[in-house]
């Protein structure tokens, strides 16, 4: 038995509106503290539903202990959940407000007959076990005096804690709160952040968090989980994901980051704002990456005597430090120290090389230079691609003898015009022979992306790449061939306009 409590595989949710949460495989452990971490629209209330059960995965499985509960209702999981907007009886006190689900509740009690056979009985609690229950909650969010007070005369963060009571009365294996501070004001919680975290040591249980706010995240959890557009971008201690974020949205989203791009010029040395630096990253050669550096890192100088020289664009006092805008050409550096530089001063900064965080570049599409040749079809990557050329104009449509009629009726024969070629990694397929196929190649690079394999193939000739995302499992140097759907060939004119007729 290992210590997984839940366990998502392969979990998606589709609605009609789009995907909410796209395949996603995430394991929690018993006792943890762990927090999903995103942007409004990212998939972290459906995620939670999901466990809970008010919702159905579209695909994939959810396990609790090692068992599916994927299709087990709500009330059949010992999860509870405590929701940003919570629900509480507004008729009733607050003891009746925690007791409620109790009340409702049948436990199984084992009699002897006066045969000696045991027999099991579906029972109530009696309202000496639900007083002890109520009050141990009571205990615990620290609301002891307030059995008899109205639910309505409470703050909101008495309420919320109600709210939280009626949750942990039931004595769940796991605790869901989905922004469960939303809606308090700063102070309020910033002290609920902390008795949460108390009542998560006390408790012992499992606590799913969510919310969109990063530095509560980062204070709060034993883990982290960052999510974008429904899908998890990394999984990881408050410090890993704040000191090494795996890609550029991770960085931005969990602190204030400078992010540059720069490509790497040799080992362990990368440029960016026009210098060669030091770091501590190994990557390949000529690379095209992501250069992070924390404002708090960046250390200001006397002009000369630093990395690089610049010109303090703008300065900001924000209680504990200055918050300073330095710009090396058109490139911004934000800094922030402790001691001021004024605005238009003359300064140089200084980048530790254990303080450059280098990622790689997340790759989004492949592009290329090409041209239509006179059967329109798109010559790139030593290939001939059918495409549909009427996206270069819009609104244009082809007529039977080969040329592009435009909405203003004129007639264009596109024979060499030069065209810029997208194609996402998805859409490329990749054909285990070098001949059937638009273009040819050798698998010469293998990388397991965590559920799907990311392969490049390269063309012989000119060394051109094709980048794609695939479930199958390839060797390196196989000669393979691509086949690329027309429709998925993106076109953009790479000129003006195509040879006029
Ligand atoms: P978050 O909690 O991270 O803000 P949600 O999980 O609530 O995000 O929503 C993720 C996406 O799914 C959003 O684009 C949202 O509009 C959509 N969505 C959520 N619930 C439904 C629903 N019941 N019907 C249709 N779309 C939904
Ligand atoms: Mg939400």
């Amino acid at each position: 038995m290992d210590d997984k409590i839940i366990q998502l595989i392969g979990v998606s949710r589709e609605y009609n509106t789009g995907i909410a949460v796209d395949n996603i495989n995430l394991y929690v452990k018993k006792g943890e503290f762990i927090t999903l971490l995103g942007p409004s629209g990212c998939g972290k209330t459906t995620t939670l539903r999901m466990i809970a059960g008010f919702e159905v995965p579209s695909s994939g499985q959810i396990l609790l202990n090692g068992e599916d509960i994927t299709k087990i209702p709500p009330y059949e999981r010992p999860i509870n959940t405590v929701f940003q907007r919570y629900a509480l009886f507004p008729h009733l006190n607050v003891f009746d407000n925690i007791a409620y689900g109790l009340r409702q509740k049948r436990v199984t009690a084992v009699y002897e007959n006066n045969k000696g056979e045991r027999i099991e009985k579906k029972v109530k609690l009696t309202r000496k076990e639900i007083e002890e229950k109520v009050s141990k909650a009571l205990k615990m969010v620290d609301l002891e005096e307030f059995e008899k007070r109205n639910v309505t005369t409470l703050s909101g963060g008495q309420q919320q804690r109600v709210a939280i009571a009626r949750a942990i009365v039931n004595e769940p294996e796991i605790l869901l709160l989905d922004e469960p501070l939303g809606a308090l004001d700063l102070k309020m919680r910033k002290d609920m952040q902390l008795e949460l975290k108390e009542m998560h040591k006390k408790l012992g249980i499992t606590f799913i968090y969510v919310t969109h706010d990063q530095e509560e995240a980062l204070t709060m959890s034993d883990t982290i989980v960052v999510m974008k557009d429904g899908t998890i971008q990394q999984i990881g201690t408050p410090m890993s994901i704040y000191n090494e974020p795996k890609n550029s949205f991770v960085a931005d989203f969990i602190g204030e980051s400078n992010i540059c791009s720069g490509t790497i010029v040799g080992d362990k040395k990368v440029k960016f704002i026009n210098h060669v630096f030091d770091c501590v990253d190994d990557f390949p050669l000529n690379e095209k990456v992501d250069v992070v550096v924390r404002p708090e890192d960046v250390f200001l100088m006397d002009e000369g005597k630093g990395q690089v020289n610049g010109v303090i664009a703008s300065s900001i006092f924000k209680g504990v430090h200055y918050e300073m805008a330095f710009m090396v050409g058109k490139t911004e550096i934000i800094i922030q120290d402790t001691i001021e530089r004024k605005e238009g001063e003359r300064a140089s900064i200084y980048i530790k090389p254990e303080d450059i965080h280098i990622m790689a570049k997340e790759f989004v599409s492949n592009r290329y230079e090409g041209y239509i040749n006179k059967r329109n079809r798109v010559c790139f990557a030593e290939g001939e691609f059918d495409c549909d050329v009427t996206k270069l104009y819009p609104g244009s449509t082809l007529d039977e003898e080969g040329y592009l009629v435009l909405t203003t009726g004129e007639k264009l024969d596109l024979t060499n015009t030069e065209v810029i070629v997208e194609v996402g990694l998805k859409d490329i397929e990749i054909i285990d022979n070098d001949e059937d196929g638009d273009a040819c190649g050798s698998i010469v690079s293998i990388i397991y992306k965590g559920d799907h394999y990311q392969i490049i193939i390269r063309t012989d000739e000119e060394e051109e790449d094709f980048v794609v995302d695939t479930e199958y499992v390839w060797n390196e140097n196989d000669r393979v061939s691509v086949k690329i759907p027309p429709e998925k060939i993106g076109l953009k004119l790479k000129v003006a306009e195509g040879t006029r007729r």
